[in-house]
């Protein structure tokens, strides 16, 4: 990746942009062993390495994290009421996002990344990405609920949910595999059905399932590669 420094510098948390052009004028910034003399200057990330006040700074061009999400956090790099799922993320990354949402009161499995490509693959209904949801419901669901949802449910405000898995696992109980994110998207499906989600789990992303993480709910951490190929 070719990559201007401040920019670069900025994005890892070193400091906002005004700020690295400071550090670049008190000659703190180094490109192997060049001082930058501008803040605009590029570096090959490929073959440069590019040092901090004498430290190497590692740079990575993608982050992308599992989370397993806890309610009362929203899906938002900032919010004036919530708190947001970026606390709960160890990253200086500015750019990094989460892929999708999650409900405020929802947990479960939520992937972040800065990999803007990823992310739209991850979401976008016609990349057919299976999510998981375990859901708790009020009420009862119709005889035929496992087929409804398998021929799409009219979910309200003119929107059809498109093909999707109903599995029963108890009478107030049920797995939802969905691979689209439309607002309240399973709230909705189940109300379709007649019933009433009181508790609402995402359990699996992809090929990647939250209980093969081993994380505790509240707890992220960067992706490994054989994950990353469980996720796509
Ligand atoms: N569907 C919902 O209704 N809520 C979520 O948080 C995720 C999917």
């Amino acid at each position: 990746m070719i990559v201007r420094v401040d920019k670069i510098l900025s994005e890892l948390g070193f400091g906002s942009r005004t700020e690295i052009k400071r550090y670049v004028k008190a000659g703190k910034v180094r490109i192997n062993e060049n001082p930058v003399k501008k803040p605009e200057e590029k570096i090959n990330t490929e073959i440069d390495r590019l040092y901090f006040d004498g430290k190497d700074v590692v740079i990575e061009e993608f982050e992308t994290y599992v989370l397993y999400k806890p309610a009362g956090y929203i899906c938002a790099t900032c919010d004036n009421v919530h708190k947001t799922v970026m606390e709960l993320i160890d990253s200086n990354r500015k750019n990094i996002v989460p892929v999708g949402r999650l409900d405020l009161d929802t947990e479960g499995l939520l992937i972040l990344t800065n990999d803007g490509n990823l992310n739209h693959r991850l979401v976008s209904p016609s990349s057919h990405v299976d999510k998981v949801y375990y859901a708790k419901f009020d009420g009862v669901l119709a005889d035929d609920a496992i087929e409804m949802t398998a021929n799409g449910l009219d979910i309200g405000d003119g929107e059809v949910s498109k093909p999707a898995k109903l599995e029963i696992v108890s009478k107030n109980e049920v797995l939802l595999t969905i691979h689209e994110g439309k607002f309240h998207q399973v709230k909705r499906m189940i109300k379709a059905l007649g019933g009433e989600v009181t508790y609402l789990k995402r359990t699996a992303f992809g090929g990647l399932g939250l209980d093969d993480l081993n994380l505790k709910k509240g707890e992220s951490r960067k992706i490994s590669m054989e994950e990353m190929r469980k996720l796509i």
